[in-house]
This record gives structure tokens, C-alpha cells and sequence, in this order.
């Protein structure tokens, strides 16, 4: 298959914070991959600002070490890495004072896409914002990208929102959910309103229930700090697994624009029930007795805060009233594996005996580590020896099925990046979305504060708490192995 690459238009990307952690491993690397695959026009030209003081010279260098670190593959592509620091200027600004202010709108050209990235913490979101607009460097149509968290429940969103709204139209903010820009999901989209195949079958008649599973290996690490004053729920489930909620439970837009998209997440978010206490499970990786250990890390011995979490959930619309949604996510478990598996019920008689076994359909939507679509069908086992069936993976790895050229598709951010330019909203969250999660999700934490039980233990390397499982079984059902 050919690669369709199509270069977009010229542009001034300012990153605030593009001398951080994000800039550096994300933002830096995959615009290079962009560049790289020819998809920047010849006038596009992006710009670090933070407030080391710096020339743009010694900012070519840090993107280049960046560059090389977190992209390896492409590292030593002196060419290239060549012409896209060409691209490259630096600019000293404190976003809470005047420096560097002027020397930016200097910088910045009048008839080309403009585009902010404040990869910075949401603390400041309200100064850029008010100073992009005291000198006069926000244009009409510029767009704002910021990043996760947006707010820690509904009324600091909310805030966070009328914040930007004084500054910004909604058209002009994307909000990043890095979700949302993975292949797979949008192949989820693909998959349920591009064939005939699936959305018949898309409902309480005939899946039983969907699991949702984010797994992670690793502990907290580095970012206890902000670990502590997040956990499981604020970190991944309020954001990127309601997402995945919300795409696989909305009902088909009219069509793929931004607003008819997110119009139909939004619908699916107002139809969750409120979640009962028994439905949901919190634990906590335990330490591995080493000083050292993550374990500390999340705020000290004493912490709270939930590194796994747990729960049913239900919505209560006609499509899916009778099927429930099983999500978790947690770290230092036994495998890093993301995906949604949609598990159909059972035929409603076999025709070939009880001998013949339990079977069933199920679509496995992988989004790590190898993105692909697994189907599950019943087959005849080979051979004599009558009628034995067998369960097979129908795969759709993608790197197998397109070709490892076809599957080298754009990282999340890239991919998003590119879409800010482009002004296309579709993958990003918007605010009364992000504002009607924390409101789903609030009454839980609330409730956990109430009550001030600490999370329950689970071993490093394990699935979870007991608890969890438990919370399938009463149901008569499993979750899946986590497997990578
Ligand atoms: P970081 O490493 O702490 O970087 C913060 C950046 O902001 C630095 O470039 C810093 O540079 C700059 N900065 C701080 N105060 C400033 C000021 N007054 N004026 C101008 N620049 C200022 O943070 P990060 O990890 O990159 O995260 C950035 C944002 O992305 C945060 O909202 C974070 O929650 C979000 N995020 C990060 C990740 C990740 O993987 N890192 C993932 C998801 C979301 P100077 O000190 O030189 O000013």
C-alpha cells in the first residue's frame, strides 16, 4: 500500500513549557516524525518558550538530544534532524510576568495557523491565556491545545473552562486526551460505523458485557508527587478509559465532525448510572519492603491513594441497559496489556451438545502493546474424531495485516498535533464532556474521603486485589487474562 502523506499548511507552533519533561519525550520527537514523513509544509516553524534563559541555537541542541533519546530509530538522521531544527527558534518568557512577551509576537508571522501549546501545569493556563491577548498575539483563529489534568473534579474544570472562555471560543481549545489519538481507537470508530458486520449486533440483545482494562507494569516512579494527589481514578479513569467508554458505547453520529461526535460521547456520559459502592473496587500496590520502592514514592507509607481501580458500570439507555461495563486499571501489575473486549452472549441452543464445550465471540480491541483487532470465532477442531470446537483468534494485528510500513502510523501526539493545525476537534475532548466525567466520578472519591478506607492491598505482579475479581463473579463471569 502506498503511504499517503499530506503536508499541512504553514504554521507557528509556540510550546510554553518547551523545555519540560512532556516537550522533551513527546511533543519535540514526534514533530520530528512528522517532519520526517514530509508532512510539514516548507513554512512551518515551531518555538519553545519557558523561561530558562537560552539562545534558540542552544534549544536546536536540547530538541536534538531529545530527538536522538526518545527517538532512536530516527536518531543519527542528520539530514533530516538538520532541516527540522531549522525550523526551530527559542524564545526566554515568563508566563507570569512580561519578559520574553514581546520578543515572541516579534517572532511570530500574520498569515499562517497559530497554535499554543501550554504544555505547562494548569496553574498558568490562565496567565498565558490572559497575555496572549494583552499583546495582541492571539489572532482571531489561533488555537490553544492544553493538557491533562483539566481540573481534579467538576468545579475546578469548570473553572479551568470559564477561564479559557474569557479568552478563547470553544472552537479554539483542544484538550488533549492522548486516547483518543491511538490508531486503534480510532479504528474502533472505523470498525463499528464502516461495516455492516458489528453494529447490529452492537447491543444488550447480543453482548453480554465489555471489559475495559488498562495495565500497567510499572509503579508510580518519579511522579509520586503528583501520583499522591491523583491515583487511579483521577490519573486514567476519568479520562482516557471514559473516553473508551464513550466510543465504543456512543451511538453512531451523523456524520465524523467534531461536534457530532462529541455530542453522542456526551449523551453516553449523562446516561451512566451512578456507581454503588459495592460496585466499585480501590486498591494499592504494596512495597516491596526496599527503601527505595515506588511504594514510598506515593506520598509516604501512609498514603491513601489508589494506584488500581475497579468497577461496574451501567447505562441506562435502550442499546445497552442490560449490559454491563466492566473497567479497570492498575499499576505494577503482571503485564502491560490495554484493551476493550466486547464479549458476546452465548448462542441460544447448540445444536452440537453439551460435549462440545462453552464458546464464545469475542472482539478484542488492543491498543498496547501491539495495537490490532482480535476476533474470536467458534471453529471445527481439525481432524477425525467427530465434532470438536475450537476457539481462534481471527487477528488483525495491524503491523501484520498493512505491512510494517503501513503499520509505522503517527504516535497519539503526533497525530493530534497535526490535527490542531488542520483545526479538526474530532479527537479532543470538550468541555461540558470533561465536566460531565468529573461529575460521574466525584460521588465515588467523595465517598472514599467519607469513609476514609484505605485502598486494599495487591502484590506487585499480581491482577489486582481479590476484591476485584470477586466483583466479576458475583456476576457469573471473569475478567480476561491480562496478557500482553
Ligand atoms: P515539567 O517537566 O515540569 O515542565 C514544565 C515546563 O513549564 C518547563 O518547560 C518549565 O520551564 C515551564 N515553566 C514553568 N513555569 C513557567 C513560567 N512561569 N513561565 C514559562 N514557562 C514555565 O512538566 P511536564 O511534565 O512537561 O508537564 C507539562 C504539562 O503536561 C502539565 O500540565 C502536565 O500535567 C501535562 N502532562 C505531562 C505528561 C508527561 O508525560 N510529562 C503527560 C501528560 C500530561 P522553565 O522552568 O524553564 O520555565
Amino acid at each position: 500500500m502506498v503511504s499517503r502523506v499530506i503536508p499541512v499548511e504553514s504554521f507557528d507552533l509556540v510550546i510554553f513549557g518547551g523545555t519540560g519533561d512532556l516537550a522533551r519525550r513527546k511533543i519535540l520527537p514526534g514533530l520530528f516524525r512528522r517532519y520526517r514523513a514530509g508532512q510539514m509544509g516548507a513554512e512551518a516553524r515551531i518555538i519553545g518558550a519557558a523561561r530558562s534563559e537560552m539562545e534558540s541555537a542552544a534549544y536546536r541542541e536540547f530538541v536534538r538530544a531529545a530527538v536522538d533519546e526518545f527517538h532512536p530509530a530516527t536518531a543519527g538522521d542528520a539530514a533530516h534532524i538538520d532541516g527540522f531544527l531549522a525550523r526551530i527558534e527559542y524564545v526566554t518568557l515568563d508566563a507570569r510576568g512580561e519578559t520574553g512577551w514581546s520578543d515572541l509576537a516579534a517572532l511570530l508571522r500574520d498569515d499562517v495557523v497559530r497554535a499554543f501549546y501550554f504544555s505547562v501545569g494548569p496553574a498558568l493556563f490562565g496567565d498565558l491565556a490572559e497575555r496572549l491577548h494583552t499583546h495582541q498575539i492571539a489572532s482571531p483563529d489561533c488555537r490553544i491545545v492544553v493538557e491533562k489534568p483539566f481540573g481534579r473534579d467538576m468545579q475546578t474544570a469548570r473553572a479551568l473552562n470559564r477561564t479559557l472562555a474569557q479568552h478563547f471560543e470553544e472552537t479554539q481549545i483542544y484538550r488533549i486526551d492522548h486516547y483518543l489519538g491511538k490508531e486503534t481507537v480510532q479504528n474502533l470508530m472505523a470498525i463499528r460505523f464502516g461495516n455492516m458486520l458489528f453494529e447490529p449486533l452492537w447491543n444488550s440483545q447480543y453482548v453480554d458485557h465489555i471489559q475495559i482494562t488498562v495495565a500497567e507494569q510499572v509503579g508510580v516512579g518519579g511522579r509520586g508527587d503528583y501520583y499522591d494527589r491523583a491515583g487511579a481514578m483521577r490519573d486514567m479513569l476519568q479520562n482516557h478509559m471514559m473516553q473508551l467508554l464513550c466510543l465504543i458505547a456512543m451511538e453512531p453520529p451523523a456524520k465524523f465532525a467534531p461536534d457530532a461526535v462529541r455530542d453522542e460521547k456526551l449523551k453516553v456520559i449523562r446516561a451512566l448510572d451512578p456507581v454503588a459502592r459495592e460496585d466499585v473496587v480501590r486498591g494499592q500496590y504494596e512495597g516491596t519492603g526496599d527503601k527505595n520502592s515506588d511504594r514510598i514514592e506515593v506520598g509516604n507509607r501512609d498514603s491513601t491513594t489508589e494506584s488500581f481501580v475497579a468497577m461496574r458500570a451501567r447505562i441506562s439507555n435502550w442499546r445497552w441497559a442490560a449490559t454491563p461495563f466492566y473497567l479497570r486499571t492498575g499499576k505494577r501489575l503482571r503485564d502491560r496489556a490495554s484493551e476493550i473486549a466486547v464479549v458476546f452472549k452465548d448462542a441460544p441452543h447448540s445444536i452440537f451438545g453439551a460435549k462440545s464445550g462453552h464458546h464464545r465471540n469475542i472482539l478484542t480491541i488492543k491498543l498496547q502493546p501491539n495495537e490490532g483487532i482480535e476476533l474470536g470465532v467458534t471453529i471445527k477442531e481439525p481432524g477425525p474424531g467427530g465434532m470438536r470446537l475450537v476457539d481462534v483468534p481471527l487477528d488483525m494485528t495491524f503491523a501484520e495485516a498493512l505491512g510494517p510500513e503501513e503499520a509505522d502510523f503517527p504516535d497519539a501526539y503526533e497525530r493530534l498535533i497535526m490535527d490542531v493545525i488542520r483545526g479538526n476537534q474530532t479527537l479532543f475532548m470538550r468541555g461540558d464532556e470533561v465536566e460531565a466525567a468529573w461529575g460521574w466520578v466525584d460521588p465515588i472519591i467523595a465517598e472514599w474521603s467519607e469513609t476514609g478506607e484505605p485502598p486494599l492491598p495487591y502484590a506487585t505482579g499480581s491482577s489486582g486485589p481479590d476484591d476485584a475479581l470477586m466483583l466479576m463473579h458475583r456476576d457469573g463471569r471473569r475478567w480476561r487474562e491480562i496478557r500482553a
